[in-house]
């Protein structure tokens, strides 16, 4: 990324923005779906399967923890149920405690817990993976 050092330049300002702004666009809203349609849809955990009816419970992990790591070939997503990802996570939760105030002000899709609710509703069946 080159440094912003001299005057901008129209024509240059506008090639930046619009490249932000697609490799945002793509890091946002399609991430997921590019790992759906990598990935056959199984829980790389519990091996759960998956189809259109309930895809919805199936998320895309980041192996590195890192969100924002997201290269086209998808060595750095995993596809976890929620319930295995939850628990992917959770051993982190102690830890991401201290961090949270650094993603508490982040715009609401550039977090990583869209399915903390559906989560948690879906554990009200009380099933367990052994
Ligand atoms: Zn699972
Ligand atoms: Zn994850």
């Amino acid at each position: 990324m080159p440094t912003r050092s001299g005057p901008p330049d129209a024509a240059r300002l506008d090639k930046i923005v619009a490249e932000a702004r697609r490799a945002s666009d793509e890091r946002a809203k399609t991430y997921r779906e590019r790992a759906l349609k990598l990935f056959p849809w199984i829980c790389g955990r519990c091996a759960r399967e998956f189809d259109r009816t309930n895809v919805h419970q199936l998320t895309v992990h980041h192996r590195d923890h890192n969100h924002d790591n997201n290269p086209p070939d998808g060595s750095n997503w995993e596809l976890l149920c929620v319930y295995c990802h939850d628990n992917e996570h959770s051993r982190e939760l102690e830890a991401a405690a201290q961090r949270t105030s650094d993603e508490g002000d982040r715009a609401p899709n550039a977090t990583h817990r869209p399915f903390a609710d559906l989560a948690k509703l879906l554990k009200g069946g009380g099933s367990r993976d052994t």
